[in-house]
């Protein structure tokens, strides 16, 4: 099922897009939970991590790379950041098309209140 990360990758709504290549997008998160806080999306329709297949694994590869370079970017890399993902019910997923939260820009606390 198209999510509204769908609408965001075909540009039918806009987002604060900081990253961009053939199989991968990046965005600001519209409600920030730190002073950065960015949404990488695989282009490919992936619901959750349960689904991620085989195939894939260039893919999830190439999203850490991206973060990589995002984090960069933004000036985060050196202080450090983190990287979520959450997934169906009990991990707190919204969003059902996979995603990874790279949140930094200051001192994170607890992982997991
Ligand atoms: P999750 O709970 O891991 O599925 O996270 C979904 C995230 O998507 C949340 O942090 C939302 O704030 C974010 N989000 C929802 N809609 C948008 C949007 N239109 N643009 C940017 N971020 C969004």
């Amino acid at each position: 099922m198209p999510t509204i990360f769908t609408k965001i990758i075909n540009r039918e709504i806009p987002a604060d897009i900081v990253y961009e290549n053939e199989k991968i997008l990046a965005f600001k998160d519209i409600n920030p939970a730190a002073p950065v806080h960015v949404l990488i999306v695989p282009k490919k329709e992936i619901p959750t991590v349960n689904d991620i297949q085989k195939e894939d694994k260039e893919l999830i590869g190439e999203m850490y790379l991206a973060v990589g370079e995002i984090a960069k970017k933004l000036g985060i890399a050196e202080d450090g950041y983190r990287v979520i993902t959450n997934c169906n019910y009990n991990g707190g997923q919204e969003v059902f098309h996979l995603h990874f939260h790279l949140l930094g820009g200051k001192k994170l606390g607890k992982l997991v209140e």
